[in-house]
């Protein structure tokens, strides 16, 4: 149940509310909004009884939470999320690209990238560390050195950086160096991860398992928000089928139905979802389109040599004529997409 104050609702009205739902033995979460705050019962076993909360001061509505998932639903806020990932906002009315190796694998490779995808018009970078490879013979990551490489990267691009940590015993390592977190889409329903997640003072970026229903996927980032950390951003990377034409299946209307019932930002992986580096770019267009909030893109500048995922990612200067299209379409589609 989410419960509506009035407009201007005192401070100590909202305390009101949240003593006489933890009363109950519920969880209370206030939720502050544009106009009102509203308040989100949480820990409930079955239905909530609504006149229990409807006669007191400042209250406006009591409504019911039809999803399993709530601290990520509309219902429970209904303006969107924009998370601030080290100054860089992804959320509603920009257009975020993230753009990078899939691993770190020496720094020259990596401020070689850096700066073409910085040039080109990236504001987040990527690179992974730590790699979850479905074969224990294939390049595991630097590591720890690979984020100090990243740290390199921040320091003379000026970017913010994205890298994936794998478990909880390195978690607090990937923390100090990322500006944003990757949960990978294997790691999606790890619930010890996604509550070391909960209680990280960095924001999130969770993938799509590759099997995963939006419900589980959404259900994912509740647990990020019910331990305490609001900044989480979806990615949609490719749901495995029947299809052999690229490596995953972009699920584009997920992004459609996630917009629809989550407050939080989603953006788009279009090279783990191709598998190809010929589908990455007309995957970024029509992502664009949906509206995702942004695109992340690997960019390698010796594919043919990369350690990882090589036949996925970009040249540079495809990268560069990616960010020139996506631009040019986020532009055209302007307010309308909104
Ligand atoms: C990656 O970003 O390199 C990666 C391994 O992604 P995913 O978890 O989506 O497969
Ligand atoms: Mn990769």
């Amino acid at each position: 149940m989410l419960i509506v104050m009035e407009k201007g609702a005192a401070a100590a009205e909202v305390d009101a509310v949240v003593a006489a739902i933890e009363a109950r033995g519920y969880g209370a979460r206030p939720i502050p909004g544009g106009e009102r705050v509203s308040i989100g019962v949480l820990y409930n076993d079955g239905p909530v009884d609504a006149s229990l909360f409807l006669g007191l001061a400042g209250v406006k509505d009591a409504v019911a939470i039809t999803r399993p998932y709530k601290l990520v639903s509309r219902e429970f806020k209904a303006e969107d999320t924009v998370v601030n990932v080290s100054g860089v906002p992804v959320g509603n009315g920009f257009m975020t690209i993230i753009g990078g190796p899939c691993s770190i694998e020496s720094e020259t490779q990596a401020l070689t990238i850096a700066r073409h995808v910085k040039q080109a018009g990236a504001l987040i970078f990527r690179g992974g560390a730590f790699k979850p490879r479905t074969s224990p013979y294939s390049f595991q990551g630097l590591g720890e050195e690979g984020l100090k490489i990243l740290a390199k990267v921040k320091e003379q691009f000026d970017l913010p950086v994205v890298t994936e940590a794998m478990d909880c015993e390195t978690f607090d390592l990937v923390e100090t160096y990322a500006d944003l977190i990757q949960i990978g889409a294997r790691n999606m329903q790890n619930f010890s991860l996604l509550k070391r997640a909960s209680q990280a003072h960095k924001p999130i970026l969770l993938k799509r398992g590759m099997a995963a229903t939006i419900d589980e996927w959404l259900m994912a980032a509740e647990y990020i928000l019910e331990g305490g950390n609001p900044d989480v951003i979806l990615c949609e990377r490719g749901v495995r089928t029947f299809a052999h034409h690229s490596r995953n299946t972009l699920d584009l209307s997920a992004v459609a139905v996630v917009r629809k019932e989550s407050h939080l930002p989603i953006i788009v992986d279009p090279s783990h979802a191709a598998g190809k580096r010929d589908q990455v770019i007309p995957l970024s267009r029509a992502a664009v389109a949906v509206p995702a909030h942004g695109l992340i893109v690997e960019v390698h500048h010796e594919p043919e040599k990369a350690l990882s995922d090589g036949a996925q990612a970009l040249y540079p200067d495809q990268f560069e004529s990616l960010c020139r299209q996506v631009q040019s379409l986020f532009e055209l589609l302007g307010r309308q997409s909104e």
